[in-house]
């Protein structure tokens, strides 16, 4: 045992200098006293933001690059939306999907959302108009299956954080439902690859139902405050 003069306390170390004051403390070291320090966890750095303000300064300033370009020498169309929504997409990619720590189905959820948004509007713009209509068609049905398909197997491998997973799950499936809703008002020409989306988003479903009963349960309570 030590003593520290200064602040008048025994102090179980070996250590020479008092943890409190930072004075040389006075007693021997006592050979048997086993240091015990708890565990050092340290704290998880933040994802580097200047590396985040950094990407979006680019973004930003290529974004009005283009569209300053676009607009001064119009020509009657706006082309610059294709790089624009490349350029966004990868920023998504970048932001959201690599330098985040969110979970991996809000990840996927986030970049499909992006990804249907910006090809439809791509699709409006610049597809001759006996064409247009594929990327309400085909890409936003198949990219909600894909979301699905790919939460779906994370769920099954990892079996972890399974309650958190059911959400996104939950949200597709009423995603799902938007094209099905489309083609009723003939929007939506091509109807299978919809009815596949909505098909798998409801067989899904009704596994977790059947198999999981509890953990929808828990979610709609924990969502809903019941
Ligand atoms: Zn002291």
């Amino acid at each position: 045992m030590k003593y520290c003069d200064k602040c008048h306390v025994d102090v179980q170390t070996n250590q020479k200098y008092c943890p409190l004051c930072h004075q040389v403390l006075q007693g021997d070291n006592d050979e048997t006293w086993i240091e015990l320090y708890p565990k050092f966890i340290p704290l998880r750095r933040e994802v580097l933001p200047l590396t985040k303000k950094i990407i979006l300064f680019i973004t930003i300033v290529a974004i009005a690059v283009l569209l300053a370009i676009n607009l001064t020498a119009w020509e009657g169309k706006l082309w610059s939306l294709i790089p624009i929504g490349s350029i966004l997409y990868v920023f998504m990619i970048v932001r959201y999907g690599v330098l985040s720590r969110q979970n991996i189905a809000f990840k996927l959820a986030l970049l499909t959302t992006a990804l249907i948004l910006i090809l439809n509007m791509i699709d409006q713009q610049f597809t001759e108009p006996e064409a247009r209509g594929w990327a309400i068609n085909y890409v936003t049905p198949l990219a909600l299956l894909s979301c699905n398909v790919a939460i779906s197997a994370i769920i099954w491998i990892r079996r972890i954080n399974f309650r958190d997973y059911i959400f996104y799950l939950l949200t597709i499936m009423v995603f799902s439902l938007v094209p099905i809703i489309l083609c009723l008002f003939n929007i939506v020409t091509v109807v299978w690859p919809s009815l596949a989306a909505f098909g798998l988003a409801i067989f899904i479903l009704l596994i977790i139902v059947f198999f999981f009963p509890k953990s929808i349960k828990d979610e709609i309570k924990k969502r809903f405050h019941f």
